[in-house]
């Protein structure tokens, strides 16, 4: 039997975003499963797509396709190949997967050499695991899966999270390569599935930016930014980050790279240490900021706005004449408008023009979907102050 999901009149958002909430919803059929695939249908009963129902969370349906096809495990292996096509010739650590921007709403699947880190944030795709894993295996053959459900999602949607090996076991450590650079990737440890990989394109780019230069690394991490600009010749570089375990995956990608020497790991607070370097009148010829989200919903924009200006304002008056600033914000809700008013307030108030070199966006492997605004969150600036 068929479950079907009929949209309210005037509710037609779905033909072109994947996600339905309860309120836009006139009625489900009876007895569709959790989890399970439903047939989406307008007010006027014509076919809008198909997709996987959750009646729990507000956000109750997430539509896989819009054409009248079946999902099932052929369905998985055309769309997993597509995903994963896309991405060809891309090298190192890779983000195979990215949800509503692979038309695979609430599936992530990253690849990091012989591992692929599976994370379903829904409960239709936490029911498909093995079947996904199959499939996946089926395109980029035999690899080590390991789960890492997100918490939140996990109890929003009602299921329990993964978090281990789905079958058997892999390494519990991988080394990859970012261009030239080593980072070690500790599988089930660290942030996200193990690195930022959103971040990998603009590491690429910027860490060049540092050679030559004193480097400072804020909300470093595991010092990525940090390795790729002493790669490339930069004569010193002090990172800040306040978490023990990113600090010592910073320690031992300074040391796998062979920059140690030059580097410097601080454990402290970004907001008192950018203060605090600012007071000492230090300079610096390459700065990073790439803080954590500040803003996590609507409401906590203005003091997410607040913070940004204050690390933005210290790392300008840190930045010597000539030198380069690269900052970011991945808060969705914070815009490329309010994002780069907030620095041009900021560069206002330390009395430095600021050149926009260029402006920055995720990685390539994580493409913006243009119907789903909610696929594009991180921006970031390239600037340089002039003298
Ligand atoms: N630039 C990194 C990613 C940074 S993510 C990369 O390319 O890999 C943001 C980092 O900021 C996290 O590692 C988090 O632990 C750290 N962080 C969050 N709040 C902080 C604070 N107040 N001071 C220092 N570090 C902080």
């Amino acid at each position: 039997m068929i479950s079907v999901l009929r949209l309210k009149r005037g509710h037609d958002r779905a033909r072109v975003h994947p996600w339905i909430f309860k309120g836009d919803v006139a009625d489900v059929s009876d007895r569709v499963e959790p989890g399970g695939v439903v047939t989406i249908i307008d007010a006027g009963r014509r076919f809008v797509g198909r997709g996987l129902f959750n009646p729990r969370p507000a956000l109750c349906c997430r539509i896989l396709t819009w054409v009248d096809e079946a999902i099932d495990s052929s369905f998985w292996q055309r769309r997993l190949a597509s995903a994963v096509a896309a991405r060809a010739g891309r090298g190192g650590a890779v983000r195979l997967v990215w949800s509503e921007a692979d038309a695979l709403a609430g599936l992530v699947v990253d690849r990091y050499g012989p591992v692929a880190v599976l994370q379903t944030v829904t409960l239709g795709m936490a029911r498909r695991r093995d079947e996904l894993a199959a499939a996946l295996r089926a395109i980029v053959g035999e690899v080590a899966v390991f789960c890492a459900d997100d918490l939140t999602a996990a109890t929003l949607e009602g299921f329990e999270p993964a978090a281990g090996w789905l079958d058997a076991a892999g390494p519990t450590s991988v080394v990859i390569e970012e261009g030239p650079t080593r980072l070690l990737v500790r599988i089930g440890g660290g942030h996200k599935t193990g690195l930022y990989l959103d971040q990998a394109d603009n590491r690429l780019r910027v860490g060049p930016l540092g050679a030559g230069r004193a480097v400072l690394d804020v909300f470093a991490y595991t010092a990525g930014f940090a390795c790729h600009a002493l790669l490339a010749g930069a004569t010193s570089a002090v990172c800040i980050e306040s978490s023990k375990d990113a600090l010592a995956g910073a320690i031992d990608n300074l040391a796998l790279n062979g920059v140690a020497a030059r580097a410097e790991v601080r454990d402290v607070n970004a907001f008192d240490e950018l203060r605090r370097l600012d007071r000492a009148g230090e300079r610096f010829g390459l700065i990073v900021l790439d803080p954590p989200p500040f803003a996590r919903g609507r409401s906590a924009l203005e003091g997410a706005l607040r913070g940004y200006k204050e690390i933005n304002l210290r790392a300008i008056r840190l930045l010597e004449p000539g030198g380069v600033l690269a900052t970011f914000s991945c808060s969705h809700h914070v815009s490329a408008d309010a994002f780069e008013g907030m620095v041009r307030d900021a560069s206002a108030d330390a009395g430095a023009r600021l050149r926009l070199l260029a402006p920055l966006t995720q990685s390539a492997d994580h493409p913006v979907l243009l119907t789903v605004p909610e696929t594009r969150y991180l921006k970031g600036l390239l600037l340089e102050r002039m003298g």
